[in-house]
């Protein structure tokens, strides 16, 4: 090769190399520029991502801190929880979902004291085992493992009932243990000895008094047995007396004695009853009996007040009602008489219905009888009507204190009917009257009893004449069910005018004014009418005796058995006619009335302030051999009537009155001599021989005071000093000394 070719050679070589570092330099730059580039980026993003990481820094510090807050604030919570479990003075414990212990406080673990085994972690049943084990627990005869089974179960229910458990040294723990959500169980374990024990003693005190009460009552019961059995002596040989040859006097005595007697008797006999329901000695005797015939019973006994007072004692038994049942005929004979004796009793006018009601559910033998006595009497303030069903309870006001009664019936009433299995209850209101009730529930004796008898298929129409609206009332429902269409008169007149359209019957009343029945029996007669009459009558006896009676197909006792009435419509169609025209017996000429002579010198007027009949006859019989006008006044009322018009020189005052009493009736008569003048002696009568009584009476006005029972010779004595100027000497000088009242 030519140097040439080598130099050229070179040149080229050259060339290429300077083109190739050319072009490696621009490379160079390139990436250079490149760099610089990435290198700015790099240093923004750095910059950034140090703000970010200061930024997470600060916010980790926050957390931080509040995270620590946070645990110092549960800490707190959960010392001052348990703090408060340890304070209560009863058991607390936490058990997980497989029944272990979670904690306890120290009351829970005070029981188990000195077991180390006993502490969170332990198991339910462990716990059981050593609380038979080691006798923590007082599990009297039952056997530890069927103790531990009973108990396990009822932990496993998911709602335990509580459970009293006893300790061995006699302390009681009651359990309640509340299953949470997550299986979790609470378990409180109360301390309630003092309440068993309390519980015990008041057990033991109430069987004491309950024991002391029956006690009491036996007592109280057998002594009422013992005063009766004389008491039955003393009524019976009066009554054995009154048969004998007596003077008018002997008789008054005899008859006072035996009153007295039978008034006192009722008074035992309603507490012997109450004492034996108390004693739980009363014990009821059940048979059959028909029941609406025991309630005319009651009231053919109760009929002569009630006539005396001019009103009716009516009946309104169910039709429909059977009235053969099983019960104690003679208690609930008793239950009417008291409940219906009331009920005659605070009724002046008006009427007394009883009514009689039942329930006979299907397919059962047992009637539920509902019984209610209307009155229209007194009434009972509404404040009174819980209290009177008390034991000697009445209602104290003026009106009651006018009646007579123990208080004793209504108790005794209302514990019958307990004893029966029934309820009593009064509606009332004051001054209108009252509507006891009482229902009981009786096994029906007699199912096949005949309700509606087969009448004479004559016996279409009926008049009824009555001028009570409850007895039309009564009648027309009896009638209807034998289908027996009615008219309703109020009275004869309207009677007589009814009856010119045809009737097959005429139920007439006895008793109405204006026309009574046999009355209109004639009347009816007279204009030539055959419809047969019956005539029913609260006087049966009395109107057999009229002339009048011929006219009467028939004469029923008031109220009348629905059996008898039945049977009397029957008989119609055997067309019986009863004939009896007896005449009645004039009546006795009225004894006439002694003439008093009046005397010269005035005598002494003496004014006795007294209630009670009996105490008046004796105080009359003390004083009968002086020389005395006496007067009688029988409430404070009538005494300060008669200080006015009689003009007493001396007056004797009973201090328990009804209406006013003695020391009311007193200061208005020293009321009244403050504005006239002059001033009567006035000498307190009283059963009260209380200490510090006698001052009470005597800053009434009253000036002397004698106590009960009465004296003759201190009456004497009191009589002959007061006698005034001007009056005849009470007591003639040459008469003997009076006896002392033996
Ligand atoms: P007693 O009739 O012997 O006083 P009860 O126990 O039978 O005793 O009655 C208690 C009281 O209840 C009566 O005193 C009376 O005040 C009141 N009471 C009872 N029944 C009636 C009645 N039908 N109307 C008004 N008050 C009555």
């Amino acid at each position: 090769m030519s140097l040439a070719n080598k130099l050229s050679e070179e040149r080229r070589a050259r060339l290429a190399a300077e083109r190739l570092l050319e072009q490696k330099q621009a490379e160079l730059y390139a990436a250079n520029r490149k760099l610089g580039r990435h290198a700015r980026q790099l240093s923004v993003e750095i910059v950034e991502t140090r703000a970010e990481v200061k930024n997470v820094r600060d916010e980790n510090k926050r957390v931080k801190s509040d995270l620590t807050v946070a645990h110092q604030k549960i800490e707190i919570a959960e010392r001052r929880l348990w703090h408060s479990i340890e304070t209560i003075q009863d058991g607390f414990a936490f058990f997980d979902a497989d029944s272990k212990m979670i904690g306890a406080n120290r009351s829970y673990m005070s029981v188990f004291d000195g077991l180390e085994e006993v502490r969170p972690g332990i198991s339910y049943i462990r716990i059981l085992q050593l609380a038979t084990e080691e006798g923590i627990i007082n599990i009297g005869d039952e056997r530890p493992a069927a103790w531990r089974a009973r108990m396990l179960e009822r932990w496993q229910d998911p709602a335990p009932e509580p459970i009293i458990i006893r300790l061995w040294n006699d302390v009681y723990i009651k359990f309640i243990d509340q299953r949470g959500a997550g299986g979790d169980v609470v378990s409180l374990a109360l301390n309630i000895t003092d309440t068993v024990r309390y519980e015990k003693e008041l057990k033991k005190e109430r069987s004491n008094a309950e024991a002391a009460n029956r006690a009491k009552s036996s007592f109280l019961a057998n002594m009422s047995h013992e005063i009766r059995t004389p008491m039955n002596g003393v009524v019976g040989m009066a009554e054995l007396l009154t048969d004998t040859e007596l003077d008018e006097e002997q008789r008054l005595y005899v008859n006072t004695i035996k009153n007295s007697g039978e008034a006192l008797l009722v008074i035992i006999n309603d507490v012997l009853d109450y004492s034996k329901i108390e004693a739980e000695k009363l014990k009821l005797h059940p048979e059959p009996f028909d029941l609406e015939r025991c309630i005319h019973e009651v009231i053919m006994l109760l009929q002569p007040p009630a006539r005396d007072k001019g009103f009716d004692l009516m009946v309104d038994y169910d039709m429909f009602l059977p009235t053969q049942y099983i019960g104690d005929p003679g208690r609930l004979r008793q239950i009417l008489t008291n409940l219906l004796g009331n009920a005659v009793k605070f009724t002046s006018n008006g009427h007394v219905l009883i009514r009689v009601v039942g329930v006979h559910p299907e397919g059962s033998d047992e009637t539920h009888v509902h019984v209610t006595i209307e009155d229209t009497g007194i009434g009972i303030p509404a404040d009174k009507v819980d209290h009177i069903f008390g034991e000697f309870n009445q209602v104290e006001d003026e009106q009651n204190r006018q009646f007579e009664g123990t208080g004793l019936g209504l108790a005794i009433t209302q514990r019958l009917i307990k004893l029966m299995g029934g309820k009593i209850w009064v509606d009332s209101e004051e001054g209108v009257g009252s509507a006891f009730g009482f229902r009981i529930t009786m096994p029906v004796a007699d199912t096949l009893e005949e309700v509606a008898p087969v009448l004479p298929a004559s016996l279409k129409r009926a008049l009824i004449v009555d001028d009570h609206e409850v007895n039309r009332a009564i009648l027309e429902k009896q009638m209807d069910v034998l289908g027996i269409q009615t008219v309703s008169c109020t009275n004869g007149a309207e009677a007589l005018a009814a009856l010119e359209a045809p009737f097959d019957l005429v139920l007439t009343d006895h008793n109405m004014p204006d026309m009574d029945g046999l009355e209109l029996a004639e009347t009816i007669r007279a204009r030539g009418c055959d419809v047969p009459i019956i005539l029913l009558s609260s006087n049966t006896g009395y109107a057999e005796q009229d002339p009048a009676r011929a006219h009467l197909q028939g004469i029923l006792q008031k109220p009348t058995p629905r059996r008898e009435l039945f049977a009397k419509l029957k008989s119609l169609g055997a067309d019986v006619i009863e004939a009896s025209a007896e005449e009645r017996p004039a009546p006795a000429p009225e004894a006439e009335a002694e003439i008093e002579v009046e005397p010269v010198a005035r005598p002494m007027r003496i004014l006795a302030a007294e209630d009670n009949k009996t105490n008046q006859l004796v105080f009359r019989k003390m004083i009968k051999t002086l020389d005395v006008e006496l007067l009688f006044a029988a409430n404070g009322l009538e005494a300060v009537a008669a200080f006015r018009d009689f003009n007493p020189d001396l007056i004797f005052m009973d201090i328990s009155m009804p209406k006013m009493d003695g020391k009311e009736a007193t200061k208005e008569i020293r009321a009244i001599e403050a504005e006239a003048g002059g001033h009567v002696p006035i000498v307190a009568l009283t059963a009260h021989a209380m200490d510090g009584d006698k001052d009470g009476i005597l800053a009434a006005g009253l000036d002397h005071y004698l106590t009960k029972p009465l004296r003759k010779a201190a009456i004497h004595e009191t009589i002959m000093e007061h006698c005034p100027e001007g009056a005849r000497p009470p007591k003639p000088e040459s008469e003997e000394p009076a006896q002392a009242a033996g």
